[in-house]
């Protein structure tokens, strides 16, 4: 199995202290200025890194004016990652691939997109689960928006063999298929037919994030080898974890996903690459737990 070979990042060309943002609307709920003001912090960097509330008829101006307003660059959020990708003047093949842009940066005077969903996804299931690159041959995914993309476009260029694609709704699960003809879509009752024969189960929805019993499929007839994914990280153990620990499955929880995507754009934007500690982990759980009560 192959790793996606990633767009290299150039560095800041500024001299100034960085400065790059989250846009989103809303936007108050990222978590990104957590991560990013931790690793400013932490390397001793005089950088800083803001939220803006983009709406979304503003959004292409914005993009367009990230450097008159002193950004190097900026994450993107619910809404905007797929319109973003059109507001780009160059795009990498990775958020070709996924059609939405989490991550921009300004280089030479052009604003470039990238997706480092892919790259966190890939990166954290590296991390929590190295076996899954020599084992993965089926895969099954639930959910077909902008993280289930991001998810097929990083098990696709590690080459897995199936992937499975099952949605509430069909409709968007086939536009995935016009995409990347290669993946199955799956119903309700083909869904339970795959999962004997998954060897990778990753839930690319929301479903989860309502209750102790907000649960996407029952996994009974999983593998014992099977690996399971969230990518929903509030909260962080899931039902659909929690029944995975109690059948004695591998777990891949969503806040590692949250913690690698933000590496790239940190690099690019500060010139440093960051490293994804046990600290920051405790740092983002300690900031969801408070907005929680
Ligand atoms: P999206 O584009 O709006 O897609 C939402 C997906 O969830 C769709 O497949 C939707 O199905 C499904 N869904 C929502 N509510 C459902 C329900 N009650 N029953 C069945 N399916 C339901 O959103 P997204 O960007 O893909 O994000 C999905 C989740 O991933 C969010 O919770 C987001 O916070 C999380 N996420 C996490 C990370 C990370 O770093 N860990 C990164 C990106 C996203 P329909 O098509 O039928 O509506």
């Amino acid at each position: 199995m192959t790793s996606p070979s990633f767009h290299q990042p150039r560095g800041p060309q500024q001299q100034s202290p960085g400065k790059a943002c989250v846009i989103g609307h809303p936007v108050d709920h990222a978590r990104s200025p957590i991560i990013h003001g931790f690793w400013l912090e932490q390397l001793g960097l005089a950088g800083s890194y803001h939220r803006e509330d983009v709406a979304p008829h503003e959004l292409a101006h914005f993009i367009r004016t990230l450097a008159q307003r002193g950004y190097r660059g900026c994450n993107v959020t619910i809404p905007h990652k797929e319109a973003a990708a059109a507001c780009v003047d160059h795009i990498t093949p990775l958020a070709e691939s996924a059609g939405a842009v989490n991550t921009i940066w300004v280089e030479d005077g052009e604003t470039w997109g990238d997706n480092t969903d892919v790259a966190g996804f890939l990166a954290h299931l590296d991390a929590s689960a190295p076996q899954w690159r020599d084992g993965c041959r089926n895969a099954v995914i639930v959910g077909a928006g902008g993280a289930a993309r991001a998810v097929i476009a990083g098990l696709m260029a590690c080459q897995v063999e199936t992937i499975g694609v099952f949605n509430r709704t069909p409709e968007r699960a086939h536009a995935l298929q016009q995409r990347w003809p290669s993946i199955t879509v799956l119903d309700a009752s083909t869904v339970m037919d795959a999962l004997p024969h998954a060897d990778l189960l990753i839930n690319a929805t929301s479903i989860g994030m309502n209750g102790p019993n907000d649960r996407p499929l029952d996994i009974l007839t999983l593998k014992r080898s099977a690996i399971v994914c969230d990518i929903v990280y509030v909260p962080l153990e899931t039902a659909l974890l929690r029944d995975a620990a109690g059948l004695g499955l591998v777990c891949v929880d969503g806040l590692g996903m949250l913690l690698h995507q933000a590496v790239p754009g940190f690099e690019r934007w500060f010139g440093r690459k960051p490293v994804v500690s046990e600290e920051l982990r405790q740092r983002v759980i300690s900031d969801l737990n408070l907005a929680r009560r």
